[in-house]
């Protein structure tokens, strides 16, 4: 601005002046550019810079890049909730008339989504169980199936999904693939052709409980894609929140690290304990799918799953509010210990007939295991089993 001196005090409070840096002096940390809009330089494309946040935004942008690099993909969305990466998958690559072959161990709102809001907009889907994955390829519709979308580990109850197994069977007949890789983290699986990577950044991404995002990762051609969907839906990410998920990141692999011992610990102890019927944890050597476990992944997580005994307490339920370390609340990742019925919390929607042969009944529960130390977690789960 040329001649501040001469403005009204109203113009002056709505244009302050800003420190300019000498080039080459610049923040360590980068700042979190909570601006909504950005005047471009005469000099370039308007539409190579940074113009509105709803499209693109400084701090968004490098929390993207981080992310990319950490999942080694080409490219990176981040967007307001997993849910919000999800649903914005499944809108821009699906169109009217097509069909989409998904599993019934999702996250349940995932699941609703597929099977009750995508047959509003004519897109039809196909509900497998990931244990019978021979069922897969007959599954596939010639013309028709354009996505294959899984998750793995599942919510909540860790079921492990043979990616090479999709993948092949998905490229044969020229579908896409999209995975939910949540609840192994951002770090793993980076080995496979996965075509779209989804993650809840609010478990381990930003690992401290206290931000709600999501984000979507693939080839640049095929972000392009989801990416001018995203604008169209309005599911950004607010800046604030890339800047705390941008610090939580700078300890995701330490925490990882604790967090997959720890809980590691607690599912051995677990599976040793009289009034405890089963553990569901990938790095248990009698879990179903621990070899595939080990053949794809580098840690087993922080989430272990295990049903009580219905003579520890009435249900699972009262069983978590007799804990004093570990509370009850949804989610999971974060660095305090917490814990939750699985069936009321993930398993309603489901047909009777289904919800047991997922392991989900009034005695299950599912653990998410913080930093606290492992003896005190131990002791805690210790004497509410009795
Ligand atoms: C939590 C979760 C989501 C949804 O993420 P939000 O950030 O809560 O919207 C999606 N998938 C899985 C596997 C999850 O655990």
């Amino acid at each position: 601005m040329k001649n501040r001196k001469n403005l009204g005090i109203n113009s002056k409070l709505n244009h302050p002046e800003t420190p300019e840096l000498v080039q080459g002096n610049r923040p360590l940390i980068s700042p979190i550019y909570h601006s909504a809009k950005f005047t471009p330089s005469e000099d370039h494309p308007y539409w190579d810079q940074f113009m509105y946040s709803r499209v693109a935004n400084p701090t968004n942008r490098e929390l993207e890049m981080t992310l990319a690099e950490l999942q080694k993909r080409e490219d990176c969305l981040v967007v307001a909730s997993g849910i919000a990466a999800l649903t914005g998958v499944f809108l821009s690559l699906l169109k009217s008339g097509d069909h989409i072959i998904t599993f019934r161990e999702l996250y349940k709102p995932s699941r609703i989504f597929i099977r009750d809001y995508l047959p509003r907009y004519n897109i039809e889907h196909s509900l497998l169980t990931l244990t019978q994955l021979k069922d897969l390829e007959a599954a596939i519709i010639p013309g028709k199936t354009k996505l294959i979308h899984f998750e793995s580990p599942t919510n909540p109850n860790l079921e492990i999904a043979d990616i090479e197994y999709i993948l092949k069977i998905a490229k044969k007949h020229g579908v896409l693939v999209s995975m939910d890789g949540t609840f192994a983290g951002l770090h793993q699986h980076t080995q496979f052709d996965v075509d779209i990577m989804i993650h809840s950044l609010t478990k381990y991404g930003n690992g401290h409980g206290d931000v709600i995002a999501g984000c979507i990762s693939g080839r640049k051609e095929l972000m392009k894609t989801v990416r001018d969907v995203g604008l169209y839906l309005g599911a950004h990410l607010d800046p604030q929140a890339a800047g705390l998920i941008q610090r939580g990141l700078k300890t995701y692999m330490l925490r990882y690290e604790r967090q997959t011992q720890t809980a590691a610990k607690i599912a051995h102890f677990l599976s040793q304990h009289p009034r405890v019927k089963k553990v569901y944890y990938p790095g248990l050597e009698n879990h179903r799918h621990h070899e595939l476990a080990k053949k794809q992944m580098s840690d087993m997580g922080a989430v272990v799953s295990f049903e009580i005994l219905p003579e520890v307490a009435a249900n699972a339920a009262k069983f978590c509010h007799s804990l004093e370390l570990i509370f009850l609340t949804a989610s999971v990742g974060s660095t305090e210990s917490i814990i939750c019925p699985t069936l009321m919390f993930f398993g309603t929607d489901l047909p009777e007939s289904e919800r047991e042969g997922m392991g989900m009944n009034a005695y299950s529960v599912r653990l998410s295991v913080g930093l606290e130390d492992a003896d005190d977690l131990i002791e805690d789960l210790n004497k509410a089993l009795g």
